[in-house]
């Protein structure tokens, strides 16, 4: 996954809160209700719960705190298209957001 631009951590609630679309410093409101329309689509395809899986190969099973997460990052090009979103949860978004190569 495609999602580097976090280094700090005021960067990163930025990050986040876009993602569940909260309200973004600097962004309209078009792209507010596209981000909107994003996270529905893509929570709602993945049943409410993280698409991350764990090491013995289950999924991750948290349905709470969730985000819809840009595979690629719009400033590099990404959409809204929920093809290109993936349901994850606070720690596995925060480590694909990190680790992510
Ligand atoms: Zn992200
Ligand atoms: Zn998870």
């Amino acid at each position: 996954m495609d999602c580097r631009q976090l280094v700090r951590l005021e960067d990163w609630q930025q990050h986040r809160n876009q993602h569940r679309g909260n309200q973004n410093r600097g962004w309209s409101a078009r792209n507010r209700s596209d981000q909107r329309r994003f996270r529905t689509a893509v929570l709602k395809r993945d049943g409410n719960q993280c698409r991350a899986l764990l090491e013995n190969g289950q999924r991750c099973p948290v349905r709470v705190g969730l985000v819809a997460h840009h595979k690629v990052p719009l400033h590099r090009g990404g959409d809204f298209d929920p093809a290109g979103g993936v349901t994850l949860c606070e720690r596995h978004h925060r480590e694909v957001d990190r680790y992510a190569r």
